[in-house]
């Protein structure tokens, strides 16, 4: 049986208690529930909440890059993110934009499952404090985020369905585009799933 991790229920709680984005990211800032990465990160990557915002991305983490800046997606996969929304029609600065964890895994790891949940508290109340019309997944962290843990990708990537009062697409993370290059499959699926959320938007 898994043991329970008191960090947890406390940022759930101090998570609910805040009233706003920006008090949020004032508290997530001071959060160092995860020692390793609270200890070895440079800043803590809340996310991107413009007012504007109707779509939120949630992808898994920082990596070396958004740690330096302090923003999500900024690096190669920001790049090419940013170019396929614009692709689909979509400006990023009218897109809200975060991660599961806020804290840079070292060597650019998965997080653990532990980091996962606790940080999910967080990231849950930006979802509630946002309200998007439309939510999209970037790889299997965030889908577990969003789905739990026993569900594929490949099962579900691709469909738009009712989620938590909202909706939900799950897609394929930039760095897997990346990884497999201009004419693999999770370039292909990714430029098509952000044309559909879009389409959900228009
Ligand atoms: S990853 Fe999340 S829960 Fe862990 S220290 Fe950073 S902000 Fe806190």
């Amino acid at each position: 049986m898994r043991a329970i991790d008191p960090a947890v229920g406390a940022i759930a709680a101090a998570a609910a208690s805040c009233e706003s984005l920006d008090t949020l990211a004032d508290v997530v800032r001071g959060c160092v529930a995860c020692a390793e990465l609270a200890s070895l990160r440079t800043s803590v990557v809340v996310g991107d909440f413009p007012a504007t915002a109707r779509l939120l991305l949630v992808g898994e983490g920082p990596g070396a890059n958004e740690d330096v800046a302090g923003r999500p997606f900024v690096g190669k996969g920001g790049q090419l993110l940013d170019s396929l929304l614009a692709e689909a029609g979509l400006d990023r600065a009218h897109v809200a934009v975060a991660n599961v964890v806020k804290c840079r895994p070292p060597g650019n790891r998965t997080p653990t499952p532990a980091e996962a949940r606790r940080c999910t508290g967080w990231l849950d109340r930006q979802l509630a404090l946002c309200a998007p019309s439309l939510v999209v997944t970037l790889g299997l962290s965030a889908l577990r985020w969003a789905s739990g843990s026993g569900i594929r990708l490949r099962d579900v990537r691709g469909v738009v369905r009712e989620w938590r009062g909202t909706r939900l697409l799950p897609t394929y993370h930039p760095s897997a585009a990346l990884r497999f290059g201009p004419a693999g499959e999770p370039m292909a699926m990714l430029r098509a799933d952000l044309r559909t959320a879009a389409a959900e938007l228009s």
